[in-house]
């Protein structure tokens, strides 16, 4: 990893020559050149000629650097033209890297290659062709919103019951069908209960919208140019000739349209079945056309212990099958990693070997032993974040490493938020990457902005903000009525809504919902001038405002981060509310504001960079000098919904095999004993993945039974959950009976009490089973599996449902 993050890397090995001489003339790089720094398998994949070649390997051996070097070998040695080239990489940060990667081999030319993600490679060509289908060629592409918008309108014209036909839900049905291929025709066939055949008509219907509005939703774009090439041959062989090399890199993370798009390029190849039966591979003419051009030469790399993507559809049999599904494939292993220690590779070998039916891989390093792995058990999410910071000082000033080459990995978004306060308070410069950061996130500061609105309530920019956040029918037309009728009495925004029969042409309806939404903030705002505590207030306007059910209504995976991320803002208010007995929202807001302040970032010495911090799906790909795997728990990491789950903990693994490999030289294993969810303390477990690492390999600086802080501590902050076993915790846990239930805040019922395994009914997902549940009494937040309703986190105080 080199220039990814703009930052300049003093050497770079990925270069074997300079691309430009003395003279200032690019020169063409030699064959001995172009094979320079690799070894003879790896050789052996650049110059391969013919048929289809799979590059398997473990991580850190060097497949993206082969197929970098193939790239150019190919123009430098085969003659090949840039225009001919098509390589597929799984992110757009990554197809950014290898441009410039190629870019530094072959210069200039290398900018009329195709470099991108499936998607937008699907995208170029569509604009190009899909006229034939009736679209414009200036069709929109719809995101996630749009989509989702859509299918609510779809969901309402079809008079269904929203609550039990959630439009997320039916989109991630439609979504699946997709990315199998299966078109709405396809769909409504293969339908075979009424739940699908609900389903079905919604996709069908949905799908007239789209095109009645010129658009495709993300994952037509690969359906769409499949369907293309299958209905046109001519257009296919137009790609096909044009698109003699093509090379996917992350290639155990294709789903089966993506398989079928790069069948479709790549010319004829044996046709398979799929687990119904249905013959898959061939095209009706592919005896015909795909004769005329020989098929395109295909390289795909990739490590089926890498798939991390599965929840999208990505289906490892690509990788497992290959040979299968090209005739002549070549496989070429890799068995030399260059990144890592032996230590840090033995115990990642060590982790992925607890997964079931894989082939066993021997995956070797010859940079020596080196450090041991670091291993530190935090009394809280505070002291890892603390440890984290105080090491990296330390390497920093030893001039062990430098801030731009390490990096913090955890497993959900919102878990970066110690992090970066930590970082504030001690200067540590840091980046997020792939997420935003923690009070610039919409759900944040759209909360941010109700509590705003009620310690302020001139507060416009915030009022506006959230009149229609969530969504309760106050349209535009409606807003801007308001605001004449605000500048007509000279007042603020908030009397004049107050006022809001006075203002001219308001419909009915749109004053019947502000009036509602006036009663809502006044409400609130009562319970603010009552003493309510800030954690009290942000909850309320969670609930009250029907913020938080939107969310948990929904299917979407980033509305579920965006509850995780909502329920840290609870647990920042509450800890607040703990440190300061008198303290008010307007002190909260404050001590938000100055902490949103200081996210301006010192500017780091250019060539030192900054510390990076991301999750684990987005650090693949990439390596760091040193690694802080951090948050390694059981519920956190793994993920407390594939606990009762064989593949969603075998994907964690995996996950866990991804984050381990990305360190080169040193890496740091961390827990914490106690995290809080939902301002609740929460006892996690050990991560199982510590316990598969070989105790020899980890240095243990502080371990769980050198935490002594439990007598001393406040027993109301340090209580467990039930199920952890050891002698510290279970003398805590008795304690926790001992301790007064949490006084419920707004009038609730009842919390039922759940354990996992247990069968519930919930009011709009149905049946479901718990999986896990946290925190107690009204803190108590439960997993629960509804089935194709997906696994939902559920703050049981406010969620409608009972045990059965
Ligand atoms: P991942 O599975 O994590 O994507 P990968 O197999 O794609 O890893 P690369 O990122 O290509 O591996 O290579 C890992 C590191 O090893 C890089 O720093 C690369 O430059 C270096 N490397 C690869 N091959 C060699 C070699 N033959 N000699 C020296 N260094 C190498
Ligand atoms: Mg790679």
């Amino acid at each position: 990893m080199s220039t990814l993050f703009g930052l300049p890397q003093l050497t770079d090995p990925d270069r074997p020559s300079p691309p430009v001489d003395e003279t200032g003339r690019r020169h063409q790089p030699s064959p001995d050149e172009l094979l320079d720094g690799l070894n003879p398998s790896q050789r052996q994949a650049v110059a391969h000629e013919g048929g289809a070649l799979l590059v398997v390997a473990g991580a850190g051996s060097g497949k993206t650097r082969v197929l970098t070097r193939r790239i150019a070998w190919l123009l430098a040695q085969r003659g090949a033209h840039p225009g001919s080239i098509l390589a597929i990489t799984f992110t757009n940060k990554a197809a950014a890297e290898m441009r410039e990667r190629v870019g530094e081999l072959v210069g200039g030319r290398a900018r009329i290659m195709w470099v991108s993600t499936f998607h937008s490679a699907c995208v170029r060509i569509l604009r190009r062709e899909v006229a034939r289908f009736g679209y414009g060629s200036n069709f929109s592409i719809y995101d996630d919103a749009d989509a989702r918008r859509l299918m609510t309108l779809v969901c309402r014209d079809l008079d269904l019951d929203l609550n039990r036909y959630a439009p997320r839900a039916v989109l991630n049905w439609v979504s699946n069908c997709k990315n199998e291929l299966l078109d709405p025709q396809a769909a409504t066939d293969k339908a075979h209960n009424h739940l699908e055949e609900t389903y079905a008509e919604c996709y069908t219907t949905y799908q007239t919208r789209l095109r009645d509005a010129n658009a495709l939703d993300f994952d037509d774009l690969i359906m769409t140019t499949v369907r293309l090439f299958q209905a046109f041959p001519d257009v296919r062989e137009t790609y096909r000739r044009r698109f003699r090399h093509v090379l996917v890199d992350e290639y155990q993370d294709t789903n089966h349209a993506q398989y079928v798009l790069i069948r479709e390029l790549c010319g004829p190849v044996n046709p398979r079945r799929t687990t119904d039966g249905d013959l898959v591979g061939a095209a009706p003419d592919d005896g015909g056309t795909s004769s005329l051009t020989a098929p395109a030469e295909l390289m795909v790399v990739g490590d089926a212990d890498q798939s991390i993507y599965a929840f999208r559809g990505a289906n490892i049999r690509n990788i497992l099958q290959f040979e299968e599904d090209f005739p002549n494939a070549k496989t070429i292993l890799l068995e030399q990693n260059y990144r890592s220690t032996q230590t840090i590779l033995s115990a990642a070998n060590a982790v992925i070997a607890e997964n079931a039916g894989r082939k066993p891989k021997n995956l070797w390093s010859d940079a020596g032993d080196g450090e041991l792995i670091i291993g530190y058990v935090a009394d809280n999410e505070h002291d890892e974040a603390q440890f984290v910071a105080e090491e990296i000082d330390r390497l920093t000033d030893d001039d062990a490493a430098r801030p731009s080459d390490i990096a913090i990995f955890y497993r959900t978004n919102a878990q970066s938020r110690v992090f970066e306060e930590v970082f504030i308070r001690v200067g540590l410069p840091y980046k997020v990457v792939g997420g935003v950061r923690f009070y610039e996130r919409r759900e944040v500061r759209d909360v941010l902005a109700y509590l705003r609105l009620l310690v302020n309530p001139d507060d416009s920019v915030s009022l506006r903000r959230i009149l229609n956040v969530p969504k309760r029918g106050i349209g535009d037309r409606a807003e801007a009525g308001v605001d004449v009728l605000a500048q007509r009495m000279k007042t603020s925004y908030w009397t004049a809504l107050q006022r809001a029969r006075d203002a001219p042409e308001l419909a009915t309806r749109s004053l019947r919902c502000i009036e509602s939404f006036v009663d809502l903030v006044e409400s609130l705002q009562r319970l603010v001038t009552d003493g309510a505590r800030p954690d009290e207030v942000v909850e309320a306007v969670l609930t009250q405002s029907g913020y938080l059910k939107e969310l948990e209504d929904s299917t979407d995976p980033q509305d579920e981060s965006r509850v995780e991320n909502l329920s840290e803002l609870v647990a920042v208010a509450r800890e607040f509310a703990d440190e300061r007995d008198d303290a008010t929202l307007a002190d909260f807001l404050e001590r938000v504001a100055l902490v949103a302040d200081s996210d301006q970032i010192p500017d780091a010495d250019e060539a030192d960079g900054v510390v990076t911090m991301m999750t684990l799906h987005t650090a693949k790909g990439l390596e760091f000098d040193v690694v802080f795997l951090t948050g390694l728990e059981d519920g956190v990491f793994p993920h407390a919904r594939s606990l009762g789950d064989q593949p969603e903990l075998e994907e964690e693994r995996r996950l866990a095999y991804v984050g381990l490999t990305r360190a080169k030289q040193r890496l740091y294993v961390s827990r914490a004993l106690v995290r809080s969810a939902w301002g609740a303390p929460q006892h996690n477990p050990p991560s199982r993945f510590l316990d598969e690492v070989p105790v020899t390999l980890v240095d243990w600086r502080r371990t769980a039974s050198a935490q002594t802080s439990w007598d001393s501590s406040s027993a109301s902050s340090r209580y467990a959950s039930g199920g952890y076993i050891s002698p510290v915790a279970s003398s805590v846990s008795s304690r926790r009976r001992t301790l007064p239930a949490a006084k419920p805040t707004a009038g609730t019922r009842p919390v039922p009490s759940l354990a996992p395994g247990n069968r519930v009914l919930h009011d709009s997902f149905g049946m479901g089973t718990v999986v896990s549940v946290d925190g107690v009494a009204d803190k108590a937040v439960a997993s629960v599996d509804f089935g194709s309703g997906g696994v939902k986190r559920l703050l049981l105080r406010f969620s409608p449902v009972e045990k059965i």
